[in-house]
């Protein structure tokens, strides 16, 4: 016998990823979140965060970090219904359903969090989810919190026809921009479909708030719907605001519903009321700042139109998010190890993350990289040997 019962246990699982180019490894960063980045004592032009308006290091949401602590301290030290809900937590739901023109809105410590919290609340076990098949990972493994009965659909006409042969009412799940592609959920149809079988429509705007819609208002705003209380739209401070933490905007039932009912609300920690603080500066400044998304949409066409001159495959996206399809794992690999080479950082994206054969390089821009910047990462695309591309 030995004595590490696990080693055994998870050899094959071990064997099995390598085997698959699926082993993953985390990189050392050593510098704030920007396009030059140091990572593993390399200095490499990133083209890989999610800090889409080029807040994450900005000096001023620096110091509202500081001025946070200095008056709250580090740590919020119980959970929001014990003592651990701040005037600085509160002040920023305020803040979050006025920019989403909700009722209210609800902190939560992580997106991922926040998927869980509505769905176990929403979905009365065995209720209805349909769901988009590429839903984030955090809204799939809610769902099966939620012991749902779960119908997966693939487009708008699929969920039509799930809906056709369901009992009314339920919930249907979606990204608002769904997180591998780029591309946006038809929001408006999802929501008329929902309302017209008595169901409610969550939508995850992760990747969509601070950058699509006026001021950045999310995907609902950006195809011209208001508020309207069937819908539940969730977000995450992490990504555009530069800062961390997730919001639920929604009626003031919904809210009240998650305060009351949601495990994973009640049982755990609040933000530290220093991540508040300077969240709400982060969202003041995705508001004001729009030429942090004039510049954000012109590299966004830069990067377009010299990957087309190429002969990329680029999935249709007008968003931050511009997958580069190259078919298998290996391949995928490859790429991001060839522009590794030449000093440039874009990650390959594998299954199960994506569907097998689509693996890719996900490229991901921010309102801080420059036009050199980009001109350099088409440079290196360019050169991709034929055994890649
Ligand atoms: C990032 C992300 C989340 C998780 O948000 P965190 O605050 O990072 O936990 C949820 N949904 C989508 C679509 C995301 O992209």
């Amino acid at each position: 016998m030995t004595g590490d019962p696990f080693a055994s246990m998870l050899a094959p699982m071990f064997a099995q990823l390598r085997d698959q180019n699926l082993w993953r490894r985390r990189e050392v960063r050593s510098s704030p979140q920007a396009p030059s980045v140091q990572m593993d004592r390399e200095t490499l032009l990133s083209f890989a965060s999610n800090d889409y308006l080029g807040l994450a290091n900005d000096p001023r949401l620096v110091e509202a970090f500081c001025q946070g602590a200095r008056r709250y301290g580090v740590g919020a030290g119980a959970s929001h219904l014990l003592g651990g809900h701040t005037r600085a937590h509160h002040e920023l739901e305020e803040a979050l359903a006025a920019f989403a023109g909700t009722p209210r809105a609800l902190l939560f410590s992580t997106g991922y969090m926040a998927n869980l919290a509505l769905l176990t609340t929403l979905c009365p076990r065995h209720g209805q989810i349909f769901e988009d098949r590429r839903n984030h990972a955090s809204l799939l493994d809610a769902a099966g919190l939620a012991q749902g009965d779960r119908r997966r659909y693939r487009d708008v006409g699929g969920l039509r026809r799930a809906l056709d042969a369901a009992a009314p009412g339920g919930l249907v799940v979606s990204d608002g921009v769904f997180s591998m592609d780029g591309d946006m959920a038809d929001v408006p149809a999802l929501l008329a479909l929902a309302k017209a079988h008595g169901a409610g429509l969550v939508l995850d705007d992760a990747h969509a708030f601070g950058v699509v819609g006026p001021e950045g208002r999310g995907t609902p705003a950006a195809y011209g719907l208001g508020y309207d209380p069937a819908l539940v739209h969730m977000g995450t401070l992490g990504k555009a605001f530069g800062v961390f933490g997730a919001f639920v905007a929604s009626s003031a039932d919904v809210v009240e519903a998650l305060i009351q009912r949601a495990r994973p609300y009640i049982y755990t920690t609040a933000l530290p009321p220093a991540v508040a603080v300077c969240a709400q500066a982060g969202l003041a400044l995705a508001i004001a700042e729009e030429h942090r998304r004039v510049e954000l949409a012109e590299r966004i066409r830069q990067f377009r139109t010299g990957a087309a001159q190429i002969g990329l495959r680029v999935l249709p996206s007008s968003t931050p998010i511009q997958p580069v399809v190259l078919g298998d794992a290996a391949r995928a690999l490859g790429a991001s190890r060839f522009l590794r080479e030449r000093g440039i950082y874009v990650p390959a994206v594998r299954p199960p993350t994506v569907p097998k054969g689509s693996a890719r390089l996900r490229v991901t821009f921010s309102a801080a990289h420059s036009r050199d910047d980009v001109e350099r990462l088409l440079g290196a695309l360019s050169a991709l040997p034929g055994d890649v591309v």
